[in-house]
């Protein structure tokens, strides 16, 4: 008898074995899985935790390109509109102290993200067990999850944020003329954007403000032993990166150097409507991109797709992201 016939039969007699019934039952589950991923990086532990992705009409919000070149870009990609964008979260465990970079939306942008806490717990970790957050920058992607119906979701965090960051958004001189500006320009899309942004920043900041939980830092600060602010100014006005260096590893927390990397590693001029400083902005991509590329850097992205850790890999031409490959045990990564 040939080999294939023996399969033949075998797949007869198991057919044959089952009900009907048996087949096709089962429904679909639907969900993702847990949303972290782990890698060490000399002797820290550092946990990628997703809020989640939400869907944003990039053809739309992506400035000095065109809405063409925006969707042949990732129709190229075999990307799909509205552009899924991860909102991702770091977390930093030293062995003395649990650090969190950056909170998620919460609920200020609807109910595809704020899953932030529920994948810090799938991760091992608890809430309370955060000593230090740092702030990137206060947009409500970032910022939104720090309090949850105005209580501090991090009971006994210290939040930490770049000086000038605070300085912008926690005016209410500054939060009125955004508002008045908003309201003059109700068909702006970016006042909208603005004025909202001023609003939730207050909300999620005061908490941490009145608890006396709020400090402000300076760009080129060493923060922790190993834990360095960087200002990368423009996107916002204190938008600020982090860089991690232990036991001779190196990984640099970007926060929203890049917001599309198939659009902005090809045609890095391409800014977006919630950059403050969009000439600024772009200025500091494209140097980034050069530096992380020419330096070999790891690199982690607040809006590259999950984990969104990888490198940046310099051509003639442009930038490729090359995200990092898996590793099923990351404790043996050394
Ligand atoms: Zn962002």
């Amino acid at each position: 008898m040939r080999l294939g016939n023996v399969f033949a039969i075998g797949l007869i007699a198991v057919t044959g074995m089952a009900s009907p019934d048996m087949h096709g039952s089962a429904k679909k589950v639907g969900f993702q899985a847990p949303g972290f991923y782990r890698i060490t990086v000399g002797e820290v532990e550092v946990t990628v935790l997703s809020d989640g992705t939400v869907p944003l009409p990039m053809d739309q919000l992506l400035t000095h390109t065109t809405p063409a070149l925006v969707d042949h870009t990732l129709t190229a990609s075999f990307i799909k509109e509205p552009y899924a964008t991860s909102v991702n979260c770091f977390l930093l465990n030293f062995g003395s102290r649990l650090v969190l970079i950056d909170t998620g939306a919460g609920l200020t942008l609807g109910p595809t993200l704020n899953h932030l806490m529920a994948n810090l717990r799938a991760s091992g970790y608890e809430p309370d067990q955060i000593d230090d957050i740092f702030l990137t920058h206060m947009h409500i992607d970032h910022e939104g999850g720090l309090t949850s119906n105005g209580i501090r979701a991090f009971p006994n965090a210290v939040l930490h944020a770049d000086g000038r960051e605070a300085d912008y958004w926690l005016n209410p001189e500054n939060e009125k003329r955004a508002l008045d500006s908003a309201a003059r320009h109700p068909s702006d899309q970016q006042a909208k954007f603005v004025e909202n942004n001023f609003v939730e920043t207050r909300k999620a900041i005061q908490p941490y403000i009145d608890a006396a939980h709020f400090k402000w830092f300076h760009g080129g600060e060493e923060l922790l032993p190993g834990l360095r602010a960087i200002s990368a100014a423009g996107h916002t006005p204190g938008h600020t990166m982090f860089a991690l260096e232990s036991d001779g590893a190196r990984i640099l927390f970007w926060g929203d150097i890049v917001h599309v990397a198939e659009v902005q590693l090809t045609t890095p001029q391409a800014t977006i409507l919630f950059d403050s400083d969009p000439t600024q902005a772009r200025a500091e991509r494209f140097k980034m991109l050069k530096e992380v590329g020419s330096q070999r850097d790891l690199i982690a992205g607040s809006h590259l797709p999950f984990p969104g850790v990888g490198h940046i890999r310099l051509s003639q031409q442009d930038f490729t992201f090359l995200p990092l490959n898996f590793i099923g045990e990351p404790s043996n990564d050394k």
